[in-house]
């Protein structure tokens, strides 16, 4: 290794986020591990070595250096629940919501979900790379460099592996890592409303199989709530995803628990997402579980709803939590997981630390991925966020505004 492939980047606070792969629980949730007056030195695409300034100027005297005096270095935030593939943005429902009509009444009127899977049913596959290609570079320029994206949208075999295709493409060119998702079961689409048994059969014997053979997916999502998917129906294409070696992912109790957390853990599920009204019992088994509970504070904002999630309960109990975004044109339309961190310290009662620790490291074990992704450890992939603010609490604290003012991916600098 010659020095000048080496680079050390040189910042007044860097965030280790240490404590390797798996997820952080109580205590280590909010250990961010701080280094004042910090650097990075990164070779290969990969972080070298973290500590003092000083002691990396003394280690690599003649390596480059970057000065990112005044900034907080920390691992690349890591969303891990977007819907970042759809078409055009809902602005008509939205109108129609701050007025003051009721989502169920807009979903009568043909807006919601199925608005979306119409849209995009009509679109091009390519047509389909360039709108997410555009939002997820405005999530890496907010400092996010691994995203889950969930398909959903298509809701028949050939949209969904359209969607698929596209986050594969975007996935190859290899700027921002991402992580897919198959998420047929997103909604009854409005030609199986009185079939709905005929749709979760089409799931689980046909699209499954064929999602799983193409390899375009590596987890299996299902909306589980009252008016969406019972649990039944969701036992029944969990199953058939295991069988087909995805793995399981569940929204659960978004807005009324129907034993979503519960079912989650029976399944071994990578993460249960929203949980705003979890049960007592869900609390418990995702404290005895490997199941990331991964909040989404962002969608209850722009509903403009309260019951947020338990997250002080879920911590104190030992429940590994992560946050994300949940982007999506309906629901959530935010690329920004700076401002998730704002609402967890404010609405959620988390620590900044906390909310650091949850949109990085938590959110690769919600991910499962086990490259050191989500902490700065040496080793992990040199994937690098930086804000500029001296102070990490300052991110959640000066809120709704994008600090982030490089990334670096695999070591190469990209924002
Ligand atoms: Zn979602």
């Amino acid at each position: 290794m010659t020095e000048s492939e080496r680079l050390v980047l040189q910042a007044t606070q860097v965030l280790t986020c240490p404590g390797g792969a798996g997820a952080r629980r109580g205590d280590a949730l909010s250990n961010v591990g701080l280094v004042e007056d910090g650097a990075v030195a990164i070779a290969d695409g990969r972080v070298e070595a973290v500590g003092k300034k000083a002691e990396l100027r003394d280690r690599f005297p003649d390596a480059p250096r970057v000065d990112l005096s005044g900034c907080v270095l920390s691992p690349g935030l890591i969303d891990s629940h977007t819907h970042a593939v759809f078409g055009a943005w809902r602005l008509d429902e939205y109108e129609l919501r701050c007025a003051g009509v009721p989502y169920m009444e807009i979903a009568k009127r043909g807006g919601g979900i199925n608005a979306s899977v119409a849209d995009l049913r009509r679109r091009s596959e390519e047509e389909l790379v360039q709108l997410a290609r555009g939002r997820l570079r405005r999530m890496l320029e907010h400092g996010t460099t691994t995203a889950e994206v969930k398909s959903g949208y298509g809701l028949t075999l050939e949209d969904e592996l359209k969607m698929l295709r596209a986050i594969r493409t975007l996935s190859d060119e290899d700027w921002i890592d991402i992580v897919p998702t198959f998420l047929g079961a997103h909604s009854i689409p409005s030609e199986y409303k009185e079939r709905r048994a005929e749709y979760v059969e089409l799931v689980a014997q046909q699209m499954m199989p064929a999602v799983a053979e193409s390899r375009l997916a590596i987890f299996c999502d299902v909306f589980m709530e009252p008016g969406v998917f019972t649990p039944g129906e969701t036992r029944r294409i969990l199953e058939s995803a295991v069988g087909h070696g995805l793995v399981p992912r569940i929204h659960a109790d978004e807005f009324e628990s129907s034993g979503g957390a519960e079912l989650a853990c029976e399944f071994g599920a990578a993460s249960a997402d929203h949980l705003g009204a979890v049960s007592d019992s869900g609390i418990a088994a995702l404290a005895d579980s490997g199941t990331v509970a991964t909040l989404l504070p962002g969608t209850l904002l722009f509903l403009g709803k309260e019951g947020y999630p338990p997250a002080r309960k879920l911590i104190d109990r030992g429940v590994a939590v992560a946050l994300a975004t949940d982007f999506n044109p309906g629901s959530s339309p935010t690329v920004n997981l700076q401002v998730v961190m704002s609402l967890a310290c404010s609405r959620l009662s988390m620590s900044p630390a906390e909310a650091f620790v949850a949109a990085t490291a938590n959110g690769a074990a919600a991910l499962r991925l086990s490259d050191g992704s989500g902490t700065l450890e040496v080793g992990a992939p040199a994937d690098i966020a930086a804000f500029g603010v001296p102070d990490y609490r300052l991110v959640p604290y000066l809120y709704g505004t994008n600090h982030c003012v490089a990334v670096w991916k695999r070591g190469r600098r990209i924002h």
